[in-house]
């Protein structure tokens, strides 16, 4: 059984490792090749885009796979799109593996945010310290609001020059721990931290040490609907291996 998986995220990571000992599957691994420095997984794997739904489909059917894992961020909303489109015209399964939302508890104070365009917005007119840990990307969208300071936490640097007139970059990679995270949001006299609600305990030390210290947090939605997704790569593999048996006539 022939089977691609989208990853870039630690959940397609372990995934990758339970495919490298499941008998009679060669899995592939995909990164999209946004961080130079991957974790090389214990399977086969390829860098870089497919060009578009058309180059997926194609990837699929020329190589007779048989069955897609999207395991991609759920804040990756476009090859999550690709990946319905291509599987449904290659005719094969698709499995979405995305890990679960946080859950605000009575002890946070979140203020929910529908897009990067109102987080940007959500602290206010005051200047204020802000923690951006959004990713690289969507680092523009805060340009609308330069009276703040940004302590801008991302693995790789980001483009320069930024559209902000007063900011701090922390080049790092997680996971966090709760003591260091509280740490960084003293000594950086942290008012109001913004993050996507990507879900996973790598990066939830920062929601942790937001809650312990009263910290309000921006919480950025996430796109889209949720797909009908699993979230452990334990329940995915055990439907790939439905799918194999099915393969076989088992
Ligand atoms: P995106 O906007 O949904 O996708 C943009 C394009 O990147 C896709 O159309 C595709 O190019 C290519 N691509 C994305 N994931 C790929 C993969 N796993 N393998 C091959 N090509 C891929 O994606 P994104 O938000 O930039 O995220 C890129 C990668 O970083 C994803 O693998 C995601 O899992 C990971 N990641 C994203 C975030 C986040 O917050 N967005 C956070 C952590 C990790 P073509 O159209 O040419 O095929």
């Amino acid at each position: 059984m022939r089977i691609l998986v989208l990853g870039g995220t630690s959940e397609a990571s372990k995934l990758a490792r339970l495919l490298s000992e499941a008998r009679g599957i060669s899995a592939t691994l995909s990164f999209a090749g946004r961080t130079k420095a991957i974790i090389v997984p214990p399977i086969p794997y390829r860098i870089g885009g497919f060009g578009g739904v058309d180059g997926l489909t194609s990837y699929l059917t020329a190589g007779r796979v048989n069955l897609l894992v999207d395991a991609t961020h759920p804040f990756a909303e476009q090859i999550s799109r690709h990946a319905a489109i291509a599987a449904e015209r290659a005719k094969i399964p698709l499995v979405v593996l995305s890990r679960p939302p946080w859950v605000r508890t009575e002890d946070d104070n979140w203020i929910d945010a529908a897009s990067m365009g109102d987080a940007a917005l959500a602290p206010g007119r005051a200047p204020q310290r802000v923690f951006l840990t959004v990713g690289r990307l969507p680092i523009e969208a805060f340009a609308k609001a330069p009276q703040h300071f940004y302590l801008i936490r991302t693995i790789e640097p980001p483009e320069y020059p930024l559209p902000l007139p007063n900011y701090q970059i922390i080049l790092e990679r997680g996971p966090f721990a709760v003591k260091a995270e509280e740490t960084l949001l003293r000594d950086k006299a942290i008012d109001v931290l913004v993050t996507k609600n990507s879900g996973g305990e790598a990066a939830f030390a920062k929601i942790f040490a937001a809650r312990q210290l009263r910290i309000p947090v921006i919480m950025v939605a996430r796109p889209g609907a949720a797909a009908a997704a699993l979230h452990d790569p334990l329940d995915a593999i055990e439907v790939i291996l439905r799918h194999q048996a099915a393969l076989r006539g088992v």
